[in-house]
């Protein structure tokens, strides 16, 4: 049984996420601020997790960046109505997907078993590219740079190998938006560039500049071709 973790402060939104998930058939950890929500992160590890911004002690987005510091775990965030900065410094933060209160609590497991669904994919087809010293194995979801294993959020996964099945192709963030979330109906273009920095530091050494994924001025991104040396 896979668990979800759910932080939030509110007793009664809470609860009510706990009923929801566990009906759904999850095992269930809450918390109801943000330091016990890092400490049953780390103690649990559950498989992915429900987190409000607006928090005591620390706050959502800390919790975020604190998370992605040496975690992948899938998160979905939730956020007041017009808290709409908040929700895309989440997403470039590394959320995974956000859902705004009030919300449906059905819709918001929809959006868990989604994240879930991208971070345990297992497709058939054993499709496996490699550019420069970067190996990327769609099947296993496996991501080699140098002789390192890169640990990445599904969403940053998703961005790879993206990017990776056509090599030199111009993505616009728009594009990238729709492919990772399967859905740009609220077009959180920015939320992008986030992904793209997180990936670029765990795949690119420090100091050696942007050799994989390229920005294409005033359109988007695009994978280093694999005809061109990246030398
Ligand atoms: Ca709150």
């Amino acid at each position: 049984m896979r668990t979800i973790l759910v932080v939030e402060d509110e007793p009664r939104i809470a609860g009510l996420v706990r009923d929801y998930l566990e009906h759904a058939g999850f095992a269930v950890l809450t918390a109801g601020d943000g330091a016990g929500g890092l400490a049953l992160a780390r103690a649990r590890r559950p498989d992915a997790i429900v987190l409000d911004l607006g928090l005591p002690k620390v706050d959502g987005l800390d919790v975020i960046r604190i998370l992605r510091g040496d975690s992948s775990v899938p998160i979905v965030v939730l956020t007041a109505r017009g808290d709409e900065t908040d929700r895309i410094i989440g997403l470039e933060m590394g959320a995974d997907d956000y859902v705004v209160k009030p919300f449906s609590p059905k819709e918001l497991v929809a959006r868990v078993r989604a994240v879930l669904r991208r971070a345990e994919a297992r497709p058939l087809s054993s499709e496996h590219f490699a550019v420069g010293d970067l190996e990327i194995d769609i099947s296993r979801r496996r991501v080699i740079a140098g002789n390192r294993i890169v640990e990445l959020t599904p969403t940053e996964f998703e961005l790879l190998a993206t990017l990776a099945r056509e090599p030199g192709r111009v993505w616009t963030r728009a594009q990238l938006l729709d492919a990772v979330h399967g859905f740009s109906l609220e077009t959180y273009e920015r939320a992008i560039d986030g992904h793209i920095r997180n990936l670029r530091r765990k795949l690119e050494p420090v100091g050696s500049g942007a050799r994989y994924v390229r920005t294409v001025h005033g359109v988007g991104y695009a994978l280093e071709d694999l005809e061109e040396p990246t030398g």
